[in-house]
Formats: structure tokens, sequence, C-alpha cells
């Protein structure tokens, strides 16, 4: 009965009792700045420890995505609970029950439990997104020490072991991969099927150690010297402008998988000229809208081409994404070109003013 044993206090609202945390707040265009915002008292926690910077940040701090202002940006992020109530409320696809200090990635997308997908087949039609979508003054964003995980939110557990600089990679690995299961199924890239991946950036990058997984020999076009090199240092053969790879192509009769990771409307239409009969093009790169661009459609019919678009990204490819890009004999470390410490960043604009050549990533230990 010693009064120093006592449990149910919480040790972080005892340590802080009016703690703030410093964040990054995207306020408009181009314009993000410092803030702080109190730390919840109450619900699940996470200490943030890695989180990765993403095109789709970019975009939107470029303007190119609305979001709902002020938001707090980041949704590529591992950490640990920090704090699980008992009535918590969080998914895991693991057998073992979540506790305080396991290390975990989150799935940005939270099902709403309400929509007609939501109360049908499951899938949300409209899920709110952690560092996207999320509105209000609470941590919902990656850019932040601390994030509060709302009832609902999936976590996957990340081995102990796993480098920061390979589990960064498991949340664009697992937008991969969906892509993959919408185009051949649930075992993805087919076994030994070569593929052409367009663009070198993330996607681009997770795009062609999945065929490479697989067994299948992989081609990058990628116009940027910098980002070619690093295709070619990681073990990809490389094409630097698609009249390049349009030799190849025609050479073998062309690809029979297209990867289109290259973020603009061009490369959509240079993926469907660069397909084998029946070929299958995977469309991962316009995610934004970035514009228009004439097609034929009797390309498509008359050579039994298959256009696979890509933006709902399933639960289901979390763990295969954490496995793949630990298991992978690719040196992803060799990618990750920017390493951010969030308590040095005194200007949160540096993370968006220059895109890194490969990935970057902001740590917070
Ligand atoms: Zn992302
Ligand atoms: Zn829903």
């Amino acid at each position: 009965m010693s009064s120093f044993s006592s449990t149910s206090v919480d040790p972080i609202a005892e340590q802080r009792p009016h703690a703030s945390v410093r964040v990054f707040e995207l306020h408009g265009p181009g314009a993000i700045a410092v803030a702080h915002r109190p730390l919840p008292a109450a619900g699940a926690l996470m200490r943030v420890e890695t989180t990765g910077v993403c095109g789709t940040d970019h975009h939107i701090w470029a303007g190119k995505i609305d979001v709902p202002l002020p938001q707090l940006l980041g949704h590529e992020v591992i950490g640990r609970l920090e704090r699980l109530p008992a009535d918590h409320a969080l998914v895991c696809s693991s057998p073992d029950a979540l506790a305080e200090g396991d290390r975990v990635l989150i799935a940005p997308g939270v099902p709403c439990g309400e929509c007609a997908g939501c109360l049908g087949d499951g899938r949300c039609l409209d899920r709110p997104c952690y560092g996207l979508t999320m509105t209000g003054d609470g941590l919902t964003g990656g850019f932040s020490p601390y994030m509060q995980l709302l009832p609902g939110t999936r976590v996957f557990r990340v081995p102990e072991g796993l480098a920061p600089a390979r589990v960064v990679f498991a949340e664009p690995m697992a937008c991969v991969l969906s892509a993959l299961r919408k185009a051949y199924g649930p075992r993805y890239v087919p076994a030994g099927l070569g593929g052409l991946v367009l663009g070198f950036g993330v996607i681009g990058l997770c795009s062609a150690v999945s065929i490479h997984a697989s067994g299948g020999a992989v081609t990058v076009v990628e116009y940027d010297p910098t980002r070619r090199a690093l295709a070619a240092q990681l073990g990809f053969a490389t094409a630097a402008s698609v009249e390049e790879a349009a030799e190849l192509a025609l050479a073998r009769g062309g690809f029979p998988l297209v990867v289109d990771a290259a973020g603009t409307p061009a490369a959509f239409k240079s993926g469907l000229e660069l397909l084998a009969w029946s070929g299958t093009l995977v469309e991962i790169g316009n995610f934004a809208d970035l514009g228009e661009i004439a097609i034929k459609p009797s390309d498509i019919c008359l050579r039994d081409l298959r256009v696979i678009g890509s933006g709902e990204t399933f639960y289901e490819d979390f763990d295969p994404a954490i496995a793949l890009v630990a298991s992978t004999s690719v040196e992803l470390a060799r990618a990750i070109t920017d390493v951010h410490r969030f308590d040095a960043l005194a200007d949160p604009s540096e993370l968006f003013t220059v895109r890194a050549a490969g990935k970057a990533m902001v740590t917070f230990t």
C-alpha cells in the first residue's frame, strides 16, 4: 500500500502538466511556420521516431493539392506507443496485444466508420488522413514529436532492429504494393516479370524494389542525372530518356509492365507506347491534377493493354511492405539523401524548398 506505487497517474501529463508541443503548421502555399499545440491529456499517444518527407507533402506545400488549413503535414510516421489507455481502439494486424513502448508504423488513413463504404465492404470512401486532411488543433501530423492516435487507427509492428533508413520506405512501399495488388493480385508482381519504371523518385524506387523482389529485371527511365545515378548505384539498369527506353522496348517487343511514377501526364502516354502487347501500365505518378495529355484509345483497345490506376492504399499491404523493406537486397539506406533533425530545424520551409535527390526524413531522437 505504498503511496509510491500508484500506476493510475498519467506519467506524461504528470511530467508536463500544461505541456505544449512544438509543431510545424502549414497556413497556405509556401507558408509553414513553427507553432505550439497542446499535448492531449487523454487518448492513445505516439512518440514519433522518424517521419518521411513525401512528394505529396511537397505538392501540398506548393499549393497543388488542397488541404484544410492550418495543417500539420507528415503522414509517413514511425514511432513508439507512449500512452495506450485500456480503451484505445487502435487496430493492429498482429495477434499480440499492443503495449506501451511498441514500435509501430501508422496507416495515414483512418476509416470514418460512417460512410457507405465503411458500412458496406469496409473500404472507407473518404478516410480522414493524418498529415493531409485532418483538421482542428490536435497533433494529427508527423512533423511533431508526438501524435495522437484516433480510435480506428491502423498500426503495424516494426521490428526493433529495422533501421529507420529502411523503415521510412515502408509507407510509400505499401502504396506501391497496393497498386501492384490491383494489377496482379495478392502476390504482387508475377515471378520473373521484368518491368520498366518511369521516374526514380521514392515511388519509382519502391516500384523498382518490388519488381526486383519478384526476380524480374528492372529498367529505370530518369531524366535527372543525380537520380539516374542513384538508380544505377542501387543496381538497376537505367535509360536517360523515353527515346532511349523506346529503343530497348523495340528490341524486346515492349515491356510487359510499365510503372509510371514520373509525375507528368506525358509519362502516362509514353508508358502506353512502351508496353508489349497485352502489357500492363500501372499509373501512380499523377497523384495530383498535373494536366491533360492526348492519347488514342485505339492503342489500348487494339493492343489489349491494361491500365491500372491506384490512389487507395490497402491496410493489408503495410505488413508486406515492412517485410519487403527489411528483406530487400537493394541498399535502401543509400537512397536516404537528406536527414533533418526536427529540433534543429529552425525554419520548417527548409524541408520543402529543396527537393531531395533521394528520400528525405526527419528524426526526433
Ligand atoms: Zn506519402
Ligand atoms: Zn468511411
